[in-house]
């Protein structure tokens, strides 16, 4: 119980297939539970499974980091379901902490997905709200931060972790 270690970029967990959510029973909510635990002690504003080597499509997300209980959201098998407009936004992860990076994201998304109870209900975000549904959904696809930037912007963000690793920064 409690908090769980976050994995960093290079555990090869962040990447494994994620099996869907089926058991919606006390399980599922001591482990969402230690999830939003994890992601709030960071702190962060959301955290998805396999960061804490749970191959399972599942994330929390909390945009008030603990304040407002309205705002705990959890995200068992979700999926997109339209996305409109883009917009660049900086973007930074629990499995790579201290860094950030900017890219482009739907400005606007709605999800499907199920509760803690196995209630499925739809999620309109928007801004800050829509990067954070993507980000955690990404997640639960084996896709990470560095995967949206290319060329000399990856080059310079791997340098930035190796020179973390380095100083010994890195888990
Ligand atoms: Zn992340």
């Amino acid at each position: 119980m409690g908090r769980q270690p976050i994995l960093l970029w290079g555990d090869p967990r962040l990447v494994a297939p994620n099996e869907p959510v089926e058991a919606f029973g006390q399980e599922l909510h001591t482990l969402v539970t230690e999830m939003f635990e994890t992601s709030w002690a960071a702190p962060g504003l959301g955290l998805a499974a396999p960061q804490i080597g749970i191959n399972l499509r599942l994330a929390v997300l909390d945009l008030s980091v603990g304040k407002d209980p309205e705002q705990r959201t959890v995200l068992a098998n979700p999926e997109i379901t339209s996305q409109e407009y883009r917009m660049s936004m900086e973007e930074g992860c629990l499995s790579f902490p201290g860094l950030f990076t900017t890219f482009e994201r739907p400005k606007s998304i709605t999800v499907r997905a199920q509760d803690a109870t196995g209630k499925w209900r739809e999620i309109h975000g928007q801004k800050l709200l829509a990067q954070a549904l993507c980000h955690e959904i990404d997640h639960l696809n084996g896709i990470l931060l560095i995967d949206h930037i290319r060329g000399l912007k990856r080059k310079m963000f791997v340098r930035r972790v190796k020179k973390l690793q380095k100083a010994g920064a890195w888990g």
